[in-house]
């Protein structure tokens, strides 16, 4: 893989095609426009004696500044933590403390936030995210800034979801944002020329991996800070979006909010969905819009897009994860043994290639269990069939030990979902005496259905081996999900109370 500095990666966009419309934000901005802002804040990075090796913590939206600050402190080796500004200020003391960054760039709406993460923690700050930023970043040299460290020299740490507990600070290095890049680059239908919505959040991986692929392709971003899918049905209309980058949650209310009559979408080629399962039904309502779906298997210890479902591939594999990127690889081993398996068999997914990641920032323990000569056991089950398309069953966490049978969540949660009068579902493994574990359903009905507990119990007996059917059942508002809109299991399983506080938090 090359050795080379991702944040050059502008400089040889302005070099290509200064020209072209990069960014739509505050402003909008050509190439050139943006590596001059970037070399700018290179040079105030500079001025700070802020030095290769060193973290700046991000706490932005998606907008000009986060992009600025991260090629800016990539070119000059400084490392970028960015971090979700939907955390307590608990969670984000604890990342602040874990990475120790010498700046903290924040934007000014969370002020209040701040000041009380900064009871806590010492750390210089700087404003941005509206136009005050401008001519701060104005008063410095825009002469190019010599590039420092490049290949496997770590430039983002990205926090995973915590979706299973705990958020781990992922190290990524050069190398593998180009690789991630290059890999997605050519499976993924995103072109010179297309107009790319950023509305994924950019503390999250798939949200961040677009914007290398953005300027390694030349195409526009068009920058949004808030999902309201009103706003995204309408800035798809006004700034002729044609593709953008989504997690299943997003897509669901967009298209609750849809109006065919109203909307005019016909500029989007296409949408990724990824980040968690993408309902068929989901997938197959957007398809009947015009709007076909690629969905998107990603892991943040990947820095990103492991594989890819596209409608060419094959309806008939509409329930897979498509096949990998360029370069990565992917093998399912039995998790007990580490022995690879054949194809349709089912174990864990195993992925390789200069996309995994260097290790988990500070946490040599965590890094041993996941990381073996380069290959990172996902800690997901599936298989792979015999055309080489990969399956995504359950994590290995959420799979259920009933009497020494595995029952997977996702199977049982496939079923529960097709009734009629189901919204939504996660299903969950609760202590049992007799068997030591048996699967509880949390389900959102309909407003008005009559649906019982009964119901949704006959309702898996119908269809599943007995068994496998869930146990117990609860009607919940709404599932707990973090910012990528993945479920809490974990909350489910442990929360006691009503759960009916829980927001959506993408909102
Ligand atoms: P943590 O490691 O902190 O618990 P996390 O595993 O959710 O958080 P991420 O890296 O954000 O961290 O998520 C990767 C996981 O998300 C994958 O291992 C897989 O379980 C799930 N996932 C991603 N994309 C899909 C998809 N399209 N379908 C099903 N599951 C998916």
């Amino acid at each position: 893989m090359l050795n080379v500095n991702i944040g050059e990666l502008m400089t040889h966009r302005a070099y290509l095609s200064p020209e072209a419309e990069g960014y739509v934000g505050r402003k909008t901005y050509s190439f050139s426009e943006m590596n001059r802002r970037v070399n700018q804040f290179a040079h105030y990075l500079q001025q700070e004696n802020i030095q290769a090796g060193e973290r700046i913590a991000l706490f932005c939206k998606n907008h000009e500044d986060f992009i600025t600050s991260f090629f800016s402190a990539a070119k000059i080796g400084v490392i970028t933590v960015p971090i979700n500004w939907r955390l307590q200020t608990s969670e984000i003391v604890y990342i602040l403390q874990n990475t120790e960054p010498t700046l903290l760039i924040y934007d000014v709406e969370f002020e209040e936030k701040i000041k009380d993460v900064l009871q806590h923690v010492s750390v210089k700050t700087v404003q941005a995210g509206d136009e005050r930023f401008d001519p701060f970043i104005d008063s410095f040299p825009t002469d190019e800034v010599r590039p420092v460290s490049k290949g496997d020299d770590t430039i983002l740490i990205m926090y995973t979801s915590g979706t299973t507990g705990k958020p781990k600070g992922a190290m990524i290095t050069h190398t593998n944002l180009l690789a991630a890049s290059i890999g997605m680059s050519h499976v993924i239908d995103w072109w010179f020329g297309d107009r790319f919505l950023s509305v994924a959040p950019f503390f999250h991986i798939g949200g961040f991996a677009p914007i290398i692929t953005n300027v390694h392709n030349g195409s526009t971003s068009v920058l949004m800070a808030n999902f309201d899918p009103f706003a995204v049905w309408k800035t798809i209309e006004e700034e002729k979006i044609t593709t953008m980058m989504t997690v299943p949650v997003m897509l669901q209310y967009m298209l609750k909010v849809f109006d065919k009559e109203k909307m005019n979408y016909r500029s989007l080629r296409n949408i990724t969905c990824g980040a968690s399962p993408v309902p068929e039904s989901l997938i197959k309502a957007y398809d009947r819009l015009g709007i076909p779906i690629q969905q998107v298997y990603g892991i943040t210890e990947y820095t990103g897009a492991v594989s890819f479902w596209k409608k060419i591939m094959g309806e008939d594999k509409i329930q897979s994860m498509g096949k990998t990127v360029f370069h990565g690889k992917v093998k399912i081993v039995d998790p007990d043994t580490n022995e690879e398996l054949p194809p349709n068999r089912v174990g864990e997914i195993v992925c390789s290639g200069p996309q995994v990641f260097k290790g988990y920032w500070r946490n040599g323990e965590e890094t041993k269990k996941v990381l073996n000569h380069g290959e990172y056991r996902s800690g997901d089950i599936g298989k792979i069939d015999e055309d080489g398309f990969i399956y995504v069953i359950d994590r290995l966490k959420d799979m259920i030990i009933s009497g020494g049978e595995n029952i997977y969540s996702s199977e049982l949660e496939n079923v529960i979902s097709s009734h009629p009068d189901v919204v939504e579902v996660a299903v969950v493994g609760i202590p049992d005496e007799k068997w030591g574990e048996v699967p509880k359903a949390f389900v959102v009905k309909k407003e008005s259905s009559p649906l019982q507990m009964e119901d949704i119990i006959q309702f898996c007996q119908n269809q599943l081996a007995s068994y496998k059917c869930v146990k117990k059942v609860e009607f919940i508002n709404e599932l707990p999900r973090n910012a990528s809109g993945k479920v809490l299991k974990h909350v489910l399983k442990t929360k006691k109370q009503s759960i009916k506080n829980w927001l959506p938090l993408l909102y």
